[in-house]
């Protein structure tokens, strides 16, 4: 089955938005007069209020969603709890998320280094294994180098030609953690994504961030439409017609909420708003697969399945020792997903096409798939995370500066370091005029 063809986007809410939160909520009410109003309850709008508060300040958060946690979202599936956005603690070394889990005694564990290779029908060879992840080396390598000595330009064009016939894999790997194929990624942005040591933690990320934000002062179901600094401090606009007023603000909304929903007044300096407008909404979809007989053995194994008509980009195996897996959808075959119209069965028939192409159908009878994300079309996200396309390569500092010293950008977005993670989601703003890019969330 080929995913080419047709036009348009399918209708309806996306599928990820009909499960529940494993972790209910309990929260405080938000104070009168708040010092702080922080917009977006996900990985960073929490940091930022735990650390405001920790300083003493008064802080109100307010969340459009009826859940906390924003992308970093778990679900329990089957009596299993399964992220479906946000699920690797990537980059352990730099990432605050990993070194409050250590301080707090969370049940974070290590990736593993090992993956299954299966070319074509049959499992790749020790060998080929071998040269696979060298041309990962490689290419790495020659992409950070590129990036240090090159004008910036589609990442795309420092893929060495030398890895042969890895290098389409190679590539399309790294569009799937980029969000964009790589020509529309900027060469000078990428490098700066750091993976190497990776975490998991039980029970889900998504889970994990919604008991940091337990006892936080937050209101749900409160859409933010207008920031207003015309006046003395700033007027908070709901979409519901109420407003809120605090000193200042932190906004952590998605930037492709900021580029569409978000109306500021006065509107915002020249600079900023063109740092905005010019990131693009990166993709990055899970088909959740339930597959109890699933050929891919070991705990949480990444899986590259080449040599076929059709190769995923990425799998995640077993996730948790769990009959639960990933099957990563792309910018490319999302797109073309929307493009016939057919909502997440189209996935699901690809999903099952590819996997039938490597492993047989016979394998797959007890092969169930109980959601495909669609994150690209939830109206409070709007994509998987902030992509920097070649040129726009200073956006993520711009946006550390505030705006009339009373409105502060925070989000995956701003972290040069960790962009597009949950872990970098706080290397930004604070509202008490202090930058500080080693903040952790405790
Ligand atoms: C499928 C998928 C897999 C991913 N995998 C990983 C991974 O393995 N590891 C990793 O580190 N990262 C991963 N990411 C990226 C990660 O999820 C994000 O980088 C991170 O969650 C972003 O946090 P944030 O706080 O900046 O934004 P969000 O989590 O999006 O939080 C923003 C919050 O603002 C709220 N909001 C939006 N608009 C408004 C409004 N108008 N008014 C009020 N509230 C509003 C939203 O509802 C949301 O709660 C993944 C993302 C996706 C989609």
């Amino acid at each position: 089955m080929s995913l080419r063809g047709g036009t348009g986007r399918p209708a309806g809410p996306p599928e990820h938005a009909r499960f529940r939160p494993s972790v209910p909520p309990r929260f405080r009410g938000l104070p009168a007069n708040p010092d702080v109003a922080v917009i977006g309850a996900g990985a960073a709008g929490i940091a930022a209020a735990r650390r405001l508060i920790a300083r003493g300040l008064s802080v109100a958060l307010v969340e459009a969603r009826d859940r906390v946690g924003g992308r970093a979202f778990t679900a329990l599936m089957r009596g299993h709890p399964i992220d479906l956005g946000a699920h690797w603690l990537h980059a352990g070394p730099v990432n605050p998320l990993v070194a409050l889990g250590r301080a707090r005694g969370e049940p974070l564990r290590r990736a593993a280094q090992d993956g299954h290779l299966w070319i074509g029908r049959r499992r790749g060879r020790a060998a080929e294994q071998a040269a696979f992840s060298r041309a990962f080396d490689v290419a790495d390598r020659a992409m950070t180098l590129a990036a240090g000595r090159r004008e910036d330009g589609p990442a795309s064009g420092a893929v060495p030609a030398s890895l042969g016939p890895w290098r389409e894999r190679i590539g399309l790997v790294h569009a799937l953690v980029s969000g964009r194929p790589l020509g529309e990624v900027s060469l000078h942005d990428w490098p700066s994504l750091e993976y190497g040591d990776n975490y998991f933690i039980a029970g889900g990320y998504g889970a994990y961030l919604a008991r940091l934000a337990l006892d936080l002062p937050i209101r749900l179901g409160a859409a933010v439409s207008g920031i207003d600094t015309t006046g003395p401090g700033v007027q908070i606009r709901l979409a519901d017609g109420g407003t809120l007023a605090a000193r200042a603000v932190v906004v952590s909304v998605p930037i492709p909420v900021l580029q569409g929903s978000v109306r500021f007044e006065p509107p915002l300096p020249a600079r900023h708003r063109d740092a905005i407008d010019g990131f693009r909404a990166g993709i990055y979809e899970h088909a959740v697969l339930h597959w109890p007989s699933a050929p891919f053995r070991g705990r949480d194994r990444l899986a590259s399945l080449v040599g076929g008509r059709h190769e995923p980009p990425g799998m995640l195996t077993r996730i948790d020792d769990t009959p639960f897996h990933y099957f990563e959808l792309d910018a490319a075959s999302a797109e073309a997903a929307d493009a016939l119209r057919s909502g997440p069965d189209v996935e699901r028939r690809f999903a099952r096409a590819v996997l039938a192409e490597h492993v047989g159908g016979r394998r797959m009878r007890d092969l169930a798939i109980p959601a495909v994300t669609a994150w690209r079309h939830d109206p409070w996200s709007r994509g998987a995370w902030a992509v920097v396309p070649p040129g726009h390569a200073q956006a993520r500092s711009l946006l550390h500066e505030p705006v009339a010293a009373r409105i502060w950008f925070a989000g995956e977005a701003n972290s040069r370091l960790q962009w597009g993670t949950a872990g970098g989601r706080l290397r930004g703003g604070d509202p008490r005029g202090r930058c500080d890019r080693r903040s952790s969330l405790g």
